[in-house]
């Protein structure tokens, strides 16, 4: 079975946002065309505790972003989609998580039981940033045995360095990931 996931399309990595990224908010559209053509969609959501070990004030890399309770970190307002199941992240004070499978210290966050139990082998995925969250989302994904088909348009990235979107993209790739269009996916 083929699932859609949309990995932290929030406001807080959308322009303007604590964290955003260049053309975050388009990936919203993306995601609104391709919904109606999945029958389950499941989404991960950065998901921080005030004062978060991955923030500046905590030596962390990031400046303080997707803050349990405030509006950057719900779900993008502009995404017209119902999941079937929402995944945070990040959840602890202690623990970062890049991607929706597992926080860094190896912790599940639910969402390879929950795809497991559904019978899910497939998974279209999309979204921010492509070299962090969903780099780290597809290749987990792909160690744990899922067929992966990553959509172009669908996905920004921070690039501190120049590239880094391009790179992360070559490496999921070469992990298997199909780096596809929306066209392929809708066609
Ligand atoms: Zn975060």
């Amino acid at each position: 079975m083929r699932t859609l996931l949309l990995i932290d399309l929030q406001p807080d990595f959308c322009p303007g946002g604590a964290l955003g990224v260049r053309g975050g908010e388009e990936t919203i559209a993306v995601a609104n065309a391709l919904a109606p053509r999945f029958e389950h969609v499941v989404c991960t959501q950065d998901y921080h505790p005030e004062g978060h070990s991955s923030f500046h004030q905590h030596g962390g890399p990031w400046p303080p972003h997707c803050v349990q309770g405030t509006a950057g970190a719900e779900l993008h307002p502009e995404l017209r989609v119902e999941p079937d199941a929402v995944f945070p992240k990040g959840t602890r004070h202690e623990a970062d998580s890049y991607s929706g499978f597992a926080d860094d210290d190896g912790v599940p966050t639910g969402l390879h039981a929950y795809l497991q139990e559904r019978g899910v082998r497939e998974l279209v995925a999309l979204g921010l940033a492509t070299d962090y969250c969903v780099k780290a989302t597809v290749l987990h994904a792909l160690e744990r045995g899922y067929q992966v088909f990553v959509v172009r348009e669908g996905c920004r990235a921070v690039e501190l360095d120049p590239g880094d979107g391009d790179r992360a993209l070559a490496e999921m790739a070469q992990a298997g990931a199909r780096v596809v269009s929306l066209d392929q996916v809708i066609s």
